[in-house]
């Protein structure tokens, strides 16, 4: 059955699918798929052991099975997805962001951010993205086409390996976060993006046995998926990209707003909550002189108060040729007050990775 929001964002008629990957299948599936190549189907756990739990994709150290058989699972079910065009990096090389080209040519992003505490990775789900907001980079340049299960988990595999291998400065350390927050809007592109949750969490060897609770899934507001996706049970965090607490203005700056309002975005936002008993995080770009006015605070704060939930306050990244701007300092001083004000929880996002356009589809844009 065709996700909600997945029947509007179809790819080009035509236009080829990227090669099937084990990533993209079940246990049981891959069983199927090992056997369908005339192999016995516990490969299909030894070729899941070397790719979730080692992220070794190169069949030379897959030494447990005969090397006649390595090169056709490797062409059938490990076939290469992406590879780096660039990786840019800031803060001493804590901050990291990968340019790939997938098979099509498609361009997409990740970025690797660690901190003293946790690492955390933001991950794409789609090639551009069709919801057109005006203030972010990936909007203006539209959809070009939904991710595959695997394209989306293996930026995470890469992200992995790299930690593991200490390539990233601070020693060798675990993933601890993931954030869908790279291009693309994820719950337009649902079953993938569900497909691939399940695989970043199911326990190795099936999965890469990350935890539910460190993933955020981040959407406009589409909100019959958000009501199926809280039926998935996941323990992840669902944010919601609010941005003004209006419908007028609202509808000027996430456009799918015009079809499902703030009210029925914060319902549903409210019965994930309930669900999954995790705090719902209101993503919140202020931008000067836009949205980020006393009283639009005041408004939020009336709609959020004793509610499950966390704002994060972003500092608008401006994109290349943009009108606007980041709000000024005591605007957004004010802004924090008037919300506490109402008890409602709230940070200021700190914007790692500006300098190497790390936010919001700008590296990809730039190649472009
Ligand atoms: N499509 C999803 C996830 C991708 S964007 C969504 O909209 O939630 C992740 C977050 O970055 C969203 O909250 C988005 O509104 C925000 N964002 C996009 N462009 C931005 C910019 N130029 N400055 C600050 N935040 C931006």
């Amino acid at each position: 059955m065709p996700a909600p929001g997945e029947l509007t964002f179809v790819s080009p008629r035509g236009a080829k699918k990227p090669p099937r990957h084990l990533a993209d299948l079940t246990p049981a599936e891959r069983r199927e798929a090992v056997a369908g190549l005339g192999e016995k189907p516990f490969r299909a756990k030894q070729l899941s052991q070397h790719y979730f739990a080692r992220y070794a994709d190169d069949p030379a150290a897959w030494t447990d099975i005969p090397a006649a058989a390595r090169e056709r699972l490797a062409s059938a079910l490990l076939p290469e997805l992406m590879s780096v065009v660039r990786h840019v990096s800031c803060d001493d090389d804590t901050t990291c962001k990968t340019l790939w080209r997938l098979f099509d040519g498609t361009l997409v992003e990740s970025v690797l951010m660690r901190y003293p505490d946790r690492v955390t990775m933001c991950i794409s789900s789609q090639a551009g993205c069709g919801m057109n907001c005006p203030f972010c980079a990936t909007g203006q340049a539209g959809l070009t086409r939904n991710l595959s299960t695997a394209e989306i988990v293996h930026q995470i595999v890469a992200g992995m390996r790299s930690l593991r291998d200490g390539e990233v400065p601070g020693g060798p350390a675990r993933l601890s976060n993931i954030v869908f927050m790279g291009m693309g809007e994820p719950l337009a592109n649902y079953n993938r993006v569900v497909g691939s949750i399940r695989r970043l969490t199911d326990p190795e060897p099936e999965g890469l046995g990350l935890s539910q609770r460190g993933i955020t899934v981040s959407t406009v507001g589409l909100v019959p998926a958000m009501l199926r996706f809280a039926d998935e049970g996941f323990k992840c965090r669902l944010a919601v990209s609010l941005h003004a607490p209006d419908d007028e203005l609202r509808d000027t700056l996430v456009p799918v707003n015009t079809r499902w309002r703030v009210r029925e975005v914060l319902d549903a936002a409210w019965h994930y909550a309930d669900v999954s008993g995790r705090r719902v995080s209101v993503e919140y770009a202020l931008i000067k002189d836009i949205n980020d006015q006393a009283w639009r605070a005041d408004l939020l704060g009336r709609l959020l108060r004793g509610r499950r939930v966390h704002v994060n306050l972003i500092p608008l990244n401006p994109t290349p040729g943009s009108k606007w701007t980041a709000s000024r300092p005591q605007d957004e001083q004010r802004f924090v007050e008037v919300l506490e004000s109402h008890g409602v929880p709230v940070t200021v996002r700190d914007t790692r990775g500006q300098e190497i356009e790390g936010a919001c589809g700008q590296l990809a844009a730039a190649e472009r």
